[in-house]
């Protein structure tokens, strides 16, 4: 490919490109990058930008990991894509034997597709069916209030409504809403709002009609950034355990060491019996989406009738390239100090973030490498807030998407002590 000046391809994107997530009216341009590296996105206007919220939460060690791309550009060469019915290949078969190795006991069986959003779909799917197979039918979903599953009509269902939803809102299925488990103040004895989330889900579950619990586990994204607590997670899975109910982690997000373990469900004794994965998956790399089920549920759709087959499948079902990409991610987890990293962002949040949120008078709240300051008066995601916070950090040379008026860090592993303290500076200056 011949280069083309930069002035040429983005004036051909403000013709030609409908941007997610974008008033397009308010936000005709879009900000050009030319390369990546480590924490640092290169601007085609020359800038350096530190990206502090691993571009949407997928970049997971940085930006072009070499040990990453070669392995993309190995597997590109060699098998680039194969028909996943009836057919399979190397890099999907290892991959799934490995994270079946690393993910809570009792996942045992894994089904691919190509996002977050599609592997919520299949995670939805696969309890309603497990169900009609059973011969018990149900087919009420439990959520929490503020969830975000997604953007395909089932995963928007089991979001909370907002903004998002509202033009389809009398298209998606109702499911039963769980009010969120906000921690009291010292965050060791139980909370009303953690009492009454639990009696809800007591009530809801005796019914017996629930065929689902789907949250994300301890670390609501989208929805706020908000967090919960092990304890009440692990009650909550009890209850639902005991009225038969499959408990689904969306863990598309809190995957891959986001909250200081390698996965958020690692906190709880108690396991789920669906999980989903994506985002950091691939190392940030290339989509792809993984649903992990139990055994259980697995043999629920064993059988001699073609019939009871789970029929889905997205064309790109376990491509071997994003393959090839998460399993050089976790190679970078075993040779290098990924764990050591992790610590370095969870103290420099713990040391600076505190102290830039309490000299602001803001909350401050964290959860291993993310962490959320807020107005306590704070609105919701369509303040303008945002849009201006986040044009002040990018000059400063900080990408930052504050949603609605609630900042938040969630840097890549890349990222160093000075780059935390860095951002926190001008998280400072913006709140002056
Ligand atoms: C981002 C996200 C999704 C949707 O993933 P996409 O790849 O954007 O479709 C689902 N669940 C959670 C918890 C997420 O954070």
């Amino acid at each position: 490919m011949t280069p083309i000046n930069s002035q040429e391809w983005l004036k051909w994107d403000e013709a030609y490109i409908w941007h997610p997530y974008t008033q397009m009216q308010l936000v005709p341009r879009s900000i050009g990058v030319e390369r990546g590296e480590g924490a640092y996105l290169y601007l085609q206007d020359g800038r350096r930008i530190f990206d502090a919220i691993s571009s949407w939460w997928v970049t997971l060690h940085g930006h072009a990991h070499p040990r990453i791309a070669h392995a993309i550009a190995q597997q590109a060469a060699h098998l680039e894509q194969v028909i996943f019915a009836g057919f399979t290949h190397e890099p999907a078969s290892v991959l799934a034997k490995k994270l079946v190795e690393i993910t809570p006991r009792g996942l045992d069986k894994v089904f691919f597709s190509d996002n977050g959003s599609t592997a919520v779909e299949v995670a939805l799917k696969m309890s309603i069916q497990f169900w009609k197979l059973n011969g018990t039918p149900r087919t009420k979903i439990l959520a929490l209030e503020h969830a975000y599953h997604g953007d395909t009509f089932g995963a928007m269902a089991a979001s909370a409504r907002s903004p998002f939803t509202a033009p389809f809102e009398d298209m998606l299925f109702s499911v039963v809403r769980l009010p969120f488990p906000e921690p009291g103040e010292d965050r060791t004895t139980i909370s009303d709002a953690e009492r009454l989330f639990l009696a809800t889900l007591e009530r809801e579950a005796s019914t017996g009609s629930i065929a689902a619990f789907i949250y994300e586990p301890l670390l609501l994204g989208a929805g706020g950034m908000l967090v919960w607590r092990p304890e009440i997670l692990e009650q909550a899975m009890n209850i639902a355990k005991a009225h038969g109910i499959l408990t689904i982690a969306d863990e598309v997000l809190t995957g891959f060491g986001r909250t200081g373990t390698m996965f958020a469900s690692d906190r709880m004794a108690i396991k789920p019996d669906l999980m989903t994965l994506s985002k950091g998956i691939t190392g940030g790399f290339l989509p792809m989406g993984m649903t992990l089920a139990s055994s259980a549920l697995f043999e629920r759709f064993l059988s001699e009738d073609r019939h009871r087959t789970f029929f889905h499948g997205h064309s790109y079902t376990g491509n071997p390239i994003s393959a090839a990409a998460a399993l050089a991610s976790l190679e970078v987890f075993e040779e290098e100090p990924v764990w050591e990293r992790i610590e370095t962002i969870v103290k420099a949040h713990e040391t600076f973030g505190s102290t830039i949120a309490r000299k602001h008078g803001l909350t401050y709240r964290q959860i291993g490498t993310v962490a959320v300051m807020e107005r306590r008066d704070h609105t919701g995601y369509l303040s303008t807030k945002s849009l201006e916070w986040g044009a002040k950090a990018l000059e400063r040379g900080i990408l930052l998407r504050p949603l609605g008026d609630t900042i938040y860090l969630l840097p890549p592993y890349a990222s160093t002590e000075e780059d935390i303290v860095g951002a926190y500076e001008v998280i400072d200056a913006l709140l002056e």
